[in-house]
């Protein structure tokens, strides 16, 4: 069985109708590469950069950083890799940084906050992350934006770090794609004014979920609230997929969701390029997209989105069609 597992895996992902989905892996580190290419992931659509912080007694210097990057870029050149840079704060706890206690850490000091308040850390990422772009096909990912101020501050100051390795002589490529997660409700809103700003988009619905329907994802006393096929996070989603098929950008998924293979054919409907998920859901998900039609699968979920009422009708109605 295993092995019919792989070999389904090796295919594309293409729907009945010709449409390709990138099938993507999350990885949280060097030690996530083999399962990935095992499981014969694309490429990564989330490479979470906070367990380098995580797993290290002070901060990865930039060197160290560049390592690691360039392992997992090389591991997987010429298929892209999207990094996010450093998304600390919230439930990720970082000793060294000895970060205030705050009385809502999911609604504070979190991920880009922090990191455009620390430039000295965040341009040490930036610097690695672009050392590292000469050896793969590297895409760089912000997490929590909320704001196009944020991203611009952000490409200001990927602009000095790039004039700080002219000035060492050390290269990089300068064509890098810079892109954004979607995981707060009010970036699915204005996610057409923020698609101008960027070269793609990906939804992140652990955050989004939790933050729409105000259900802590870690909380087991709401864990019955939380549910990512709520149509008012569904919703958003959509705005998030128009917004993005408007300006022609790329947009995946690389939250939880992404790997439930109840709702991909849902994910396909709305409109998702690219999904990212746990390495041992893509052999699955990939049989359940070839099985899909993308044109059906649209007006499906154009009808789920105006019908469902809430999480459960939106999967009966996934099982019964
Ligand atoms: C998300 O919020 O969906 C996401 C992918 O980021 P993380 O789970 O790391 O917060
Ligand atoms: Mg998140």
């Amino acid at each position: 069985l295993q092995e019919k597992a792989l070999l389904e895996a090796a295919k594309d992902a293409v729907t009945a109708d010709g449409k390709r989905i990138q099938v993507f892996a999350n990885i949280g580190g060097p030690q996530d590469i083999q399962p990935a290419l095992d499981n014969k992931a694309e490429g990564v659509g989330l490479f979470r950069t906070e367990f380098l912080y995580l797993d290290n007694q002070d901060w990865p210097s930039e060197d160290e950083q560049y390592a690691a990057y360039r392992q997992v870029l090389e591991a997987f050149a010429p298929h892209p890799v999207i990094i996010r840079t450093l998304d600390i704060g919230g439930d990720k706890e970082l000793p060294y940084a000895q970060l205030p206690k705050e009385e809502n850490p999911f609604l504070g000091h979190r991920a880009i906050r922090y990191c455009l308040d620390h430039p000295e850390i965040f341009c040490t990422q930036l610097r690695a992350l672009l050392r590292a772009s000469q050896h793969g096909n590297l895409w760089i990912m912000l997490p929590m934006i909320e704001n196009v101020a944020e991203i611009n501050k952000t490409k200001q100051l990927l602009e000095q770090c790039k004039a700080e390795l002219d000035r060492r002589n050390q290269t990089y490529n300068e064509d890098i794609p810079l892109g954004i997660m979607i995981e707060v409700p009010a970036a699915a809103v204005i996610a057409d004014q923020l698609a101008k700003e960027v070269d793609f988009m990906s939804i992140g619905t652990n955050d989004l979920t939790q933050y729409t329907l105000a259900a802590d994802r870690g909380n087991e006393k709401v864990a019955h609230l939380y549910d990512a096929a709520h149509p008012a996070v569904l919703r958003l989603i959509h705005l998030a997929c128009d917004a993005a098929a408007k300006q022609g950008i790329p947009i995946g998924m690389c939250g939880e969701l992404a790997g439930d293979k109840a709702l991909t054919k849902l994910l396909i409907g709305l409109g998702l390029d690219e999904l990212s998920m746990s390495a041992n859901s893509i052999p699955q998900v990939k049989q359940k997209v070839r099985k899909t039609d993308y044109q059906v699968a649209k007006e499906q979920t154009e009808q789920i989105l105006t019908t469902a009422i809430d999480g459960q009708q939106v999967r009966d109605s996934l099982t019964t069609k």
